[in-house]
């Protein structure tokens, strides 16, 4: 789950900036205000209560706020997530959302505020009451809402300043560049939740198509180095050219060509929930430079995956494979296929050991259909995964 509190005075923007998040991350939208104006509207016991008490810019009562509350959140109990907009509004209502989230086994990621002086925010506000029909935007009672803000809102911050989740927020600046900081804050948060797997096996162990079904069904982005290599050719881009005349003369891509393009391939990939590498780290050197890619991003690998198949199968898989249409240049002949066996063995079945000392290895056994390895694979990852909670 992504649970996101905007925080801020009354005309900070926070109602506009929901509009984006919610849109972009599938988020249920909670803005108390919203459902309090809704009660009065249809005249309920809680709208009844309340709306006095909005008139005059004061704090409705804890009580009717959990009551709002609780009915939003189990009206969607299959929520990716929740923005709250204009809660919390007291120190006493941050334990009630910390408690409101323990019950729904998940945690505030972040409460993003967004700081506008006194002065701009009375400014926004009386130019909204020209059109809101709100009977709160008005002088006396948009002070009154201020001076709240100022007594009982502002000590929440501390509370999530504690706790680490409090990201300030220029809102003096457009509503573009406020909805761009925002979104760097939200992008940081969920990349540090990525899962990240890397697929390890000799080639014709089936990783490729098993990286790609895995990717699907999870929801990551596929980072295939060699897929990568060769669509920069297809495309005939200045990197592609290199890369054609170094596979001409026979020779390995370097790492200053397959690393931007793995940081570029990351970097644009927003509201994925992970990566899965395949081909990549294939060297010890690599296996220290995912590394760093990967904690550029506050994030780490989560689930190493090896599908181990017996050499003579793989020969055979690879043999067939070269006569059908599937078959890649680099199976073409028996000297090749032993060649990049024997690559595998003496450069990456060493990452894999190192790997064992340090991460969680799933090794698969390979040998049986598609979909009994592929069920192997995903049992794996599950279990690695209610490991983590
Ligand atoms: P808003 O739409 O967030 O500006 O809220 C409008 C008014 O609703 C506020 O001035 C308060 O009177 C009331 N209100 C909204 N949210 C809360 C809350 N979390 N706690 C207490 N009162 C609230």
């Amino acid at each position: 789950m992504l649970n996101i509190a905007l925080f801020g005075p009354p005309g900070a923007g926070k109602g506009t900036q929901s509009t984006y998040l919610i849109e972009k991350y599938n988020l249920i939208y909670i803005s108390t205000g919203d459902l309090l104006r809704k009660e009065i509207k249809d005249g309920s016991r809680l709208g009844k209560e309340a709306k006095a008490i909005i008139e005059q810019g004061g704090l409705v009562s804890d009580e009717i706020i959990v009551q709002i509350l609780e009915k939003t959140i189990t009206d969607n109990p299959n929520a990716n997530g929740f923005l709250f907009d204009g809660f919390p509004r007291t120190t006493i209502q941050s334990f009630i959302l910390e408690g409101l989230m323990i019950q729904l086994h998940t945690k505030l990621n972040c409460l993003i505020s967004i700081e506008v002086p006194e002065e701009l925010s009375v400014k926004r506000l009386l130019e909204r009451g020209q059109t809101s029909g709100r009977t709160d935007d008005n002088e006396t009672v948009i002070r009154n809402r201020l001076s709240e803000y100022t007594l009982k809102t502002l000590p929440v911050l501390n509370f999530f300043r504690e706790r680490g989740n409090y990201f300030p927020v220029d809102g003096t600046k457009t509503i573009d560049e406020v909805r761009t900081c925002i979104s760097q804050i939200v992008e940081k948060e969920l990349s540090k939740n990525l899962m990240n797997i890397v697929m390890f096996g000799y080639p014709g162990s089936g990783r490729g198509s098993q990286g790609l079904a895995i990717a699907k069904k999870y929801g990551l982005e596929y980072v295939a180095t060699g897929k990568m290599l060769d669509e920069e050719v297809k495309n005939g881009t200045e990197v592609g050219k290199r890369i054609e005349k170094i596979y001409n003369d026979g020779e390995l891509i370097p790492d200053d060509i397959v690393v931007p393009l793995i940081e570029k391939k990351i970097e644009h990939s927003e509201g994925v929930r992970g990566f899965i590498f395949k081909g990549f780290p294939r060297t010890l050197v690599q296996s220290y430079i995912l590394d760093g890619i990967l904690k550029k991003h506050d994030s780490s690998i989560s689930k190493i995956i090896d599908i181990q198949v017996d050499t003579l199968e793989i020969i055979r898989r690879l043999d067939k494979r070269s006569k059908t249409d599937k078959g890649m240049p680099y199976d073409s002949s028996t000297e090749r296929i032993v060649k990049r066996l024997e690559e595998h063995r003496k450069k990456t079945i060493p990452v894999i050991e190192k790997y064992k000392s340090r991460h969680d290895v799933a090794v698969i056994d390979g040998e049986a259909d598609f979909d009994t390895v592929f069920e192997r694979i995903c049992n794996a990852i599950d279990t690695g995964a209610k490991n983590l909670r």
